[in-house]
């Protein structure tokens, strides 16, 4: 296997010689295994992919050493339950993915019993606990609970279906999920993606995010940051839950909801220059 494989994030780097390797091991073509990494989003959700630094759409699981620091690795508990051989989803590390489509619950990007970020590959990693036929990856690596013992609660319908069609966006590569417009997928996820950064601001545009958590009688919810660049891939899975939930709402109604909002209050100057 390649040199220190662990300390990198493999689902990005995607690295030919490790590709070549893995194909080797299992018969799949190379093509079929690179397809199973995050660079094959390039052309679907971006132009193109670059394997390390902050990018659009993909959740930072922050590799050190052998392990993984942040919260970048979802998962849907009734997925992992549902198959006979346990596998994380490549779409669990995109970060509009809040919820799962088929079960149409919360995605979970942490052990639920003790909070850890998920490092599925680490499994027994050196402490040798488990019985050597137990299906590590579904462990934590910290207290080795089973991940998939823990129901997650259910999620917004809306939500659920806005995913469905993100989902759709992706294989087809257009989007019809703006009434009465089909919109190239690249374009449709860009322009998704400056609203989230939006919503998530603390700067003046916050005022968007809390006139439509108001309309919803629901509190202001600040999210951690001050600059809206970039940080609505580094927020907890909860967090972009509710911000793709207001998203959602707003592009079922685009534009007359987000036109409405911007009059209330007057925020519409500050979209421009909020980079
Ligand atoms: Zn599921
Ligand atoms: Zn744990």
């Amino acid at each position: 296997m390649v040199r220190h494989s662990w300390q990198h994030d493999l689902d990005r780097w995607a690295d030919p010689l490790a590709i070549e390797q893995v194909a080797a091991a299992t018969g799949l073509p190379e093509e079929r295994v690179f397809a199973t990494t995050l660079a094959s989003c390039e052309g679907v959700l971006c132009d193109s992919h670059i394997h390390a630094g902050g990018v659009h759409w993909i959740l930072s699981v922050k590799p050190f050493y052998r392990t993984r620091k942040w919260y970048g690795q979802q998962y849907c508990a009734a997925c992992l339950q549902e198959d006979p051989v346990p596998y994380f989803r490549r779409i669990w590390r995109l970060s509009f993915m809040v919820a799962c489509p088929k079960h149409g619950t919360l995605l979970a990007d942490a052990c639920p019993h003790c909070g850890a970020p998920v490092s599925f590959h680490e499994g027994d990693y050196a402490h040798r606990r488990f019985p050597i036929d137990a299906c590590r990856i579904t462990l934590c690596r910290q207290c080795g609970e089973d991940f998939r013992l823990h129901a997650a609660p259910p999620a917004d319908p809306d939500v659920v279906r806005f995913e469905q069609g993100l989902i759709e966006t992706m294989a087809e590569g257009w989007s019809c999920l703006v009434p009465h417009q089909t919109i190239y997928g690249i374009a449709f996820f860009d322009g998704l993606h400056h609203l989230l950064m939006v919503l998530a601001s603390n700067t003046g545009v916050r005022r968007i995010r809390e006139c439509l958590l108001a309309e919803e009688s629901q509190l202001g919810f600040p999210t951690p940051f001050s600059r809206a660049t970039h940080h609505f891939d580094d927020l907890r899975v909860y967090d972009r839950y509710i911000l793709v939930r207001l998203a959602a709402r707003l592009i079922g109604e685009w534009p007359r909801r987000f036109l409405r909002c911007l009059q209330g209050c007057q925020g519409n100057q500050y979209l421009l220059g909020d980079q």
